[in-house]
């Protein structure tokens, strides 16, 4: 396909504004799907992605338009993650488009989610199309959306295509909107191969799947190839296009998007944002941008039952076969057993793992608290550490500082939950950068230690604001803190599933709170059971759990006294030694629960 006949563009939208409904219309319209198959929803396609109404992995249609001017057109519509912990996928899969419909709500108007990756569209000079959907609601406000694009974004919403993806409303507009509005690709064909890897996943029969964008030069069957980054070569042996249904081609030239495949058998060997070129005939420079993905945020997963260990493991494996941005290695606790140290991008993430293992694996899992990454400047000068574990923490002696990871937030919500909402930031240390006003509804951008935010602090700003508010970040680098370890010991015995790093002015508070969790967690034995959360050695909240009591004089009737003296001492001696050897039950649910701040 000539350059001019080809549009390359993504849809970015907040959380269920529509953008996988408006995807399935544009690639029904265009014929890519019969009205039986339109049934399900084609993009998103993974259970998790369905109930929770989020695209994980990005998916790309080719769709073939004959437009207004009579001429056939080539589009390329890509699908993006809708979730900041793939902020990274978001970027290349942009990089691999020149324009970009902005899908608005027109009931709900623009959200933060939408702000966040609007501004990433217009760093990479896309055109934008504003769409404003759902223009059949009975509350749609298409004229306070369009100016609310305006003020808040920049962009000229004038133009804007007023449709409903649901009715099939300005489907039609959508698509000569993209034909005329975004401009077509460049790129040199005759040039050295030049392509970008925008994003991999496995298929049980194809084995691992690459899907690219060709920016110079032509991607053949049977070429060899190299990944400039990773530095290995490969034989195309497939080369093709998904109308949804995959289409096999013989090559894709400069300009075009499409997959590959090479027999290539993990996706750990595909690194997105990667440079694709010709082993024989390589491009002088690599695409810019490319960066490799960290894991953000680190907790344990044990198997409930330590028969589960195997299972875990295999599960694990498995996951990864798809997912190369999450790591594990096996860990061991004494108060969890055998279980494994993961990495995720994060906290959703991390939740769409931990919801994989339990529902596709079946797998009864305790979670430990997360942590981020922080960073320690050992003492005489012994230099760095990176912290994944509150269990591996240095000495205090042999630490000269500590950094944490910050993040800026933007949140967006309703006057009303205003006052609630500023006091949870500065509940969490957050920095107040920002505070305006768009169409009755604040926004608010914030400083705050990614510490204080991967515990349960969405969860906290959906009930504060009744689901109303919205919450986007992005990473903004490490500043020290005055951060100190608390342990938490159950019956004087240190759980480290529960240690965890928290700033000293907030280790008091979150001591004494976990400490009363669980107290009322656990439950009670026969002995008593003190709870402590301690820094240092340094006991600064304590609880104690009754003992049950069982009383063993009950059956003697009155009189010998010295022999139920005897039994008194008996049952205190049976006390102690379970004190000194037995061992507390600590229910599952506790860790979970106890994690959750009040
Ligand atoms: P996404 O999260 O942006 O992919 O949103 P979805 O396409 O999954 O849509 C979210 C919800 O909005 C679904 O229940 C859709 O049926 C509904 N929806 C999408 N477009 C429209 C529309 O034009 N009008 C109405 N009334 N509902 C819509
Ligand atoms: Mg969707």
């Amino acid at each position: 396909t000539p350059l001019d006949r080809i549009r390359n563009f993504s849809i970015i939208a907040h959380i269920d504004h529509g953008k996988s409904t408006l995807a399935d219309r544009l690639i029904q319209r265009t014929g890519g799907l019969t009205d039986r198959e339109m049934s399900a929803q084609v993009l998103d396609n993974m259970d998790i992605e369905k109930e929770r109404g989020i695209t994980i992995k990005a998916q790309t249609v080719r769709l073939n338009y004959r437009a207004k001017d009579g001429l056939d057109y080539e589009l390329s519509l890509m699908d993006t993650p809708g979730h900041v912990d793939f902020a990274y996928e978001v970027s290349r899969s942009l990089a691999a488009c020149e324009g970009a419909l902005l899908v608005v709500d027109a009931a709900q108007g623009v959200e933060a989610q939408t702000l966040a990756n609007v501004y990433q569209s217009i760093e990479h000079d896309h055109e934008i199309v504003p769409v404003i959907n759902k223009i059949d609601l009975p509350a749609a406000e298409p004229d306070k959306v369009k100016k609310e694009i305006e003020d808040i974004i920049g962009i000229s919403a004038e133009d804007a295509v007023l449709a409903s993806a649901k009715s099939g409303i300005g489907i039609d507009e959508v698509l000569e909107a993209i034909v005329t509005r975004i401009p077509p690709p460049k790129g040199d064909r005759e040039a050295p191969l030049k392509a970008m890897l925008v994003d991999s996943w496995y298929d049980p029969y194809l084995g691992v799947v690459i899907l690219v964008r060709v920016v110079e030069g032509v991607l053949r069957k049977g070429q060899e190839i190299k990944f400039m980054a990773t530095g290995t070569r490969h034989l195309v042996d497939r080369v093709g296009c998904m109308r949804p249904k995959i289409e096999q081609l013989t090559e894709l030239a400069a300009g075009e998007i499409g997959f590959i495949t090479a027999q290539i058998k993990e996706v750990s060997q595909t690194a997105v944002g990667d440079t694709i070129t010709d082993a024989k005939k390589p491009t002088a420079e690599a695409l810019p941008g490319f960066k490799t993905v960290q894991p953000v945020v680190f907790c344990g997963l044990f198997p409930v039952d330590a028969a589960d260990f195997e299972k875990l493991r295999d599960s694990l494996y498995k996951l990864r076969l798809n997912d190369a941005s999450f790591s594990f290695e096996a860990e061991s606790s004494a108060a969890l057993g055998f279980g494994f140290r993961c990495g995720f991008l994060g906290l959703l993430h991390l939740e769409i793992i931990q919801e994989r293992l339990t529902r596709e694996y079946d797998l009864d899992l305790i979670t430990t608290a997360p942590s981020v990454v922080y960073k320690i400047q050992l003492a005489h000068g012994k230099g760095e550490l990176d912290l994944h574990n509150p269990a591996d923490m240095p000495d205090v002696m042999q630490i000269a500082s500590i950094d944490e990871p910050w993040i800026e937030a933007t949140i967006y919500v309703p006057d009303e939950y205003l006052g609630s909402l500023l006091k949870l930031c500065q509940d969490r240390r957050g920095i107040q950068k920002n505070l305006t006003y768009v169409s009755g509804r604040a926004q608010i951008t914030y400083e705050l230690p990614l510490n204080e935010v991967v515990f349960d602090f969405y969860d906290r700003l959906k009930s504060i604001s009744r689901g109303y508010a919205s919450f986007d970040y992005h990473q903004i680098g490490y500043r020290e803190g005055d951060l100190v370890k608390m342990s938490i010991m159950v019956n004087a015995e240190p759980v480290d599933a529960l240690s965890m790093i928290v700033h000293r002015s907030t280790a008091e508070t979150r001591g004494r709170g976990m400490c009363e969790r669980l107290k009322d967690l656990i439950p009670r034995h026969l002995f008593k059971i003190p709870v402590q959360a301690a820094i240092g050695g340094k006991v600064i909240a304590r609880e104690t759990i009754a003992a049950m009591r069982k009383d063993v004089t009950a059956k003697c009737y009155g009189g010998d006294a010295s022999r139920k003296r005897k039994l008194l001492d008996k049952q205190k001696e049976g006390k102690k030694r379970m004190r000194e050897y037995g061992s507390v039950q600590i229910p599952q649910e506790a860790f979970i629960a106890a994690l959750r701040m009040g």
